[in-house]
């Protein structure tokens, strides 16, 4: 369990508790509805294998996941597939409740043939949503364990000039499906010149191949100027430049998370040598619209696909959030669309006030109960 100051400024400078998650720091508004039904966030991480995904996991999350983490030979490499993994931590801060699970993809890139290296990684995110499509229309809809994949880091190697082509093809391929957001891995081994010029590349790159990323939302209006300068600073670290390291090291008195080199320390949480904390505070800030993004958005077209798919006529939905994640602005979705699902929801509801004049109607002829229009 981690423990934590108030204030949301916290999520930025915290040196006296480094690693800490700070989720129970949120924006009250958030905070509050988030105490009422706890989180359950999955959150994917993909890119070429030894990019230190699991090592960046790890110190996000304060907990070892990987303790018996098995490295492959070269003789394993040759044929070797992508082994999805997904581990679940339980973290409780102040109240509320944080079910992680990080899903792993610890072989992308290993393999000598990669042609089919994908298909795992996309299965697992379709086999979420199929999941929850059953349990929807399942009689426990209450109850559902949301298992849906709501955020994919996507790591993208410090040495290469930008997103590579395999890259650029997977990016493409995830995009429907997850919110993607990019991040340059083992940003210690680059000047801060080379990350300005490695970041404005990627973007342009991603610009350039029509990627979707995930795109935070403007903040609102009525929200201080604190966080909308820290919303405006999250926004333009896209893609996150982040170092991980799984050891402590001392540094003046204190006691950092870094990576020692001959010439000094790296340190993780320093906002001044690289994105890491600023990535956390994203995830942190932003859960709940990522949450929401996936139901609304990419949820919502594989449930229209799977339909149409399986003798169903809905077409696919767009709303009006879904062109948040399409650099051309999206279609915001037709009248017709609009109106079918308007009718869809009357259609509910009617149902749902004819069960309950039935269910009065029971009642009443048991025991008197006063009848009230519905
Ligand atoms: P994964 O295969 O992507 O999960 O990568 P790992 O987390 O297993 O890390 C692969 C290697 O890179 C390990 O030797 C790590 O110590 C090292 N490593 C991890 N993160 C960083 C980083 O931010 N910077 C540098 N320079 N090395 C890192």
């Amino acid at each position: 369990m981690m423990s934590g100051k108030d204030g949301r400024q916290q999520q930025f400078t915290n040196p006296e508790t480094p690693g800490y998650v700070g989720f129970a720091n949120l924006p009250n508004q958030v905070h509050r509805k988030s105490v009422k039904k706890g989180f359950e966030f999955t959150l994917m991480v993909v890119g070429e294998s030894g990019l230190g995904k699991s090592t960046l996991i790890n110190s996000l999350f304060l907990t070892d996941l990987y303790p018996e983490r098995h490295i492959a030979s070269a003789a394993e490499k040759i044929d070797k597939t992508v082994s999805i993994d997904a581990s679940t931590v339980e973290i409780e801060e102040r109240g509320v409740k944080l079910r992680l699970t990080v899903v792993d993809t610890p072989g992308y890139g290993d393999a000598i043939n990669n042609n089919d290296c994908f298909d795992p990684i996309l299965k697992y995110i379709d086999d979420q949503f199929e999941r929850y499509l059953n349990d929807e229309s399942g009689l426990n809809r209450r109850n559902i364990v949301d298992n849906r994949v709501h955020c994919c880091f996507y790591f993208i190697s410090p040495t290469g000039h930008g997103i590579k082509p395999l890259d650029v093809l997977l990016m493409k391929k995830l995009h429907n499906k997850v919110n993607v957001v990019p991040l340059i891995a083992k940003a210690d081994m680059l000047t801060m010149k080379e990350v300005v010029g490695l970041k404005r590349r990627i973007l342009d790159e991603i610009d350039e191949h029509g990627i979707k990323i995930y795109h935070m939302p403007e903040s609102d209006s009525d929200e201080d100027e604190d966080f909308k300068e820290q919303n405006r600073q999250l926004k333009n670290s896209v893609p996150f430049a982040v170092c991980g390291s799984s050891q402590m090291i001392e540094v003046k008195g204190r006691k950092v998370r870094g990576r020692l080199y001959p010439w000094g320390v790296v340190e993780v949480e320093n906002p001044d040598h690289c994105d890491f904390i600023k990535l956390r505070s994203m995830l942190i800030t932003h859960m709940q619209d990522l949450q929401e993004v996936t139901h609304e958005v990419h949820y919502e077209n594989f449930r229209s696909e799977r339909l149409a798919r399986s003798g169903g006529t809905v077409e696919k939905k767009r709303t009006a959030r879904s062109s948040r994640n399409e650099p051309d602005g999206g279609s915001a979705g037709g009248g017709s669309e609009k109106d079918k699902i308007l009718q869809e929801k009357e259609a509910e509801l009617k149902r749902l006030q004819a069960m309950m004049a039935q269910m009065q109607a029971q009642m009443k002829a048991q025991g008197g109960m006063p009848s009230e229009p519905v």
